[in-house]
């Protein structure tokens, strides 16, 4: 099969395309999906330089977030059917130990990401556990499928779950035009709050606000801690989306006010921070960390998706044979939702 692989870690001139692969057999309780489309997330680009903890095996197949057919299943599963259209959770869980038994696969103590511990999805076919799936209608264009379901279930998690947003949250979300910002300002809006955007482009602003922003921040002219203060009178919001950690940090604890919530995702520029633990305990805040979702949010998502509630920004689409092309286009910074990989 074909498929956008490394043989080692570096730039984007180690991504190396194939047509040689085997198809990948399903074992019991797994499905084999025939990639239709693929999406990049931020993830693939630390893989593709190398991730502490994560070794690959050459030539290791990139990519987390696929739609696509079922086309073949191992023994003892029983949805969803051969020939169903379906979206793939990326994180695997063991389902055994004690958090996957709490419902809380996304904790477990063996969870592995494809991409990153398991063959990607960057190819023609992925095998993963039946569970992993959802279906959707087949009528939905494959990469909008595709763009859908990682990002948007990081920030269900954090928002729905971890934050608790509802009406009357001040929500500031960093960095619109990733694929995980645009969900989270999409599913704040849904939930009633006002929202908080910052981008160092002007444009993706812009853009932000079409999509129901309320506030937009240019983070390169000005400082965002500091102008929410003042637009605020002080107050400050209640929610802080952090996915960019070491540049941001001091900024979202500056613009996070009394018994806010802040929740990270991520630390793409750095991951050490400084926290005043005398500010923390005085504004009473609650940081918190989250990755991915469960399976019960995932089906949330997913249910979000079907119903048309919630639908990804994509920014741009390239065939399979022009990975290369699709990697820069998300290294540089300049897109407004997410790349797809069409297969
Ligand atoms: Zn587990």
């Amino acid at each position: 099969m074909r498929a956008v692989t490394i043989s080692a870690h570096g730039g984007v001139d180690k991504l190396e395309y194939r047509a040689d692969l085997p198809v990948p057999e399903p074992s019991s309780g797994q499905v084999r999906v025939r990639i239709t489309a693929a999406a990049l997330n931020r993830l693939d680009v630390h893989m593709l330089g190398g991730l502490p903890g994560a070794s690959i095996v050459a030539p290791w197949i990139l990519g987390a977030d696929a739609t696509g057919i079922i086309d073949a299943a191992g023994e003892e599963v029983e949805s969803p059917a051969v020939g169903e259209t379906v979206v793939i959770n990326p994180g695997i869980s063991d389902g055994t130990c004690a958090f996957c038994l709490a419902g809380e696969q996304s904790l477990c103590v063996r969870f592995r990401l494809l991409g990153e511990h398991l063959p990607g999805t960057l190819a023609e076919y992925v095998v993963v556990p039946a569970r992993n799936v959802l279906a959707v209608p087949d009528r939905v264009p494959a990469e909008r499928a595709a763009a859908y379901t990682l990002a948007t279930l990081t920030a269900w998690r954090m928002l729905v779950t971890r934050a608790k947003v509802g009406p009357g949250d001040e929500v500031l979300i960093w960095g619109i035009g990733g694929g995980v910002a645009l969900a989270a300002l999409q599913i704040a809006k849904h939930r009633g709050a006002r929202v908080w955007v910052t981008s160092g482009s002007d444009e993706k602003l812009e853009r932000a606000r079409e999509l129901g922003a309320d506030e937009t921040l240019n983070h390169g002219t000005m400082q965002v801690g500091k102008e929410i203060r003042g637009r605020t009178g002080k107050r400050g919001v209640s929610v802080v989306i952090d996915s960019v950690g070491q540049a941001t940090w001091a900024e979202s604890l500056v613009a996070l006010g009394r018994g806010g919530r802040l929740v990270t995702c991520g630390g793409t520029s750095g991951p050490e921070v400084v926290t005043d633990v005398r500010r923390l305990f005085w504004n009473q805040w609650t940081i918190m960390g989250s990755t991915m979702g469960n399976d019960a949010e995932f089906a949330a998502v997913v249910a979000e998706f079907r119903a048309g509630r919630l639908n990804p920004v994509v920014d741009s689409v390239f065939e399979l044979e022009n990975g290369k092309a699709a990697f820069e286009r998300l290294v540089s910074g300049e897109q407004f939702g997410k790349v797809v990989v069409r297969i």
